[in-house]
């Protein structure tokens, strides 16, 4: 139903009004953010962010001459700071490699979305939400991310079986949405973020969800 996306992003937008995503102040603080969201709140994430602007390390060589130690202490709030060290460094080594150390946000000019959605996979510790996180919030690329709210949204309007592949949800919600229009995709992402906290939650909350009338597990039976 991917027409019926735009509708989801009208009364989510209207209910809840702008969402102002990513909260972040460089492009850089946006790449680093999306990996230490990985399997965590983003209140942990606040904290070891808040930890690497104290250190001054949220710069691409900082991060890579840090020591490991140090670096790891920087991520505990994020939690599996070990993994997360890790990766943040394979990032900022892909960076570096890109010729982008010095200003990240230039990697969305180093090849096409494609190319550059691949290249991100192929860097250690990120997938596809993390790497379609970067290219809209980060790179400014029409990409849609897909994440378990989304997921979980599309199956209870009744849209999607709970396991379809990410690539196929993520090709559904961007056919209903105009093409090349990145802030309604990172409006749309961050209207659905908001929706599975406030409403759609792991046992939904469906009495005065914005989305009621239109859902089929949340609407009312009529006798
Ligand atoms: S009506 Fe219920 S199940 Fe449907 S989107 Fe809202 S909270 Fe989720």
């Amino acid at each position: 139903m991917p027409e019926n996306w735009s509708v989801v992003y009208q009364t989510l937008l209207e209910a809840f009004g702008p969402q102002h995503w990513w909260p972040a102040d460089t492009p850089l603080e946006v790449m680093v953010g999306a990996i230490l969201t990985q399997n965590t709140a983003w209140r942990n994430v606040e904290q070891a962010i808040a930890r690497l602007k104290a250190s001054g390390s949220l710069e691409v060589r900082a991060i890579l001459e840090r020591p490991a130690e140090q670096l790891e202490q920087d991520l505990r709030p994020a939690g599996y700071f070990r993994v997360k060290a890790v990766r943040l460094r394979a990032l900022c080594r892909f960076l570096e490699q890109q010729g982008c150390a010095e200003a990240p946000a230039s990697l969305a000019e180093k090849g096409d979305t494609a190319s550059l959605r691949q290249r991100l996979l192929d860097v250690h510790g990120i997938g596809e939400e993390t790497a379609d996180s970067i290219l809209l919030y980060a790179l400014e690329k029409p990409v849609m991310v897909v994440d378990a709210y989304t997921r979980r949204l599309s199956q209870r309007m009744g849209w999607s079986g709970p396991r379809i592949a990410y690539a196929s949800l993520q090709k559904d919600v961007d056919a209903g949405l105009p093409p090349g229009d990145t802030g309604i995709r990172k409006e749309l992402h961050a209207l659905i973020v908001q929706l599975g906290k406030e409403f759609c939650r792991a046992r939904p909350r469906c009495p005065g969800c914005p989305l009621q009338k239109q859902c089929a597990h949340g609407r009312p039976v009529s006798h």
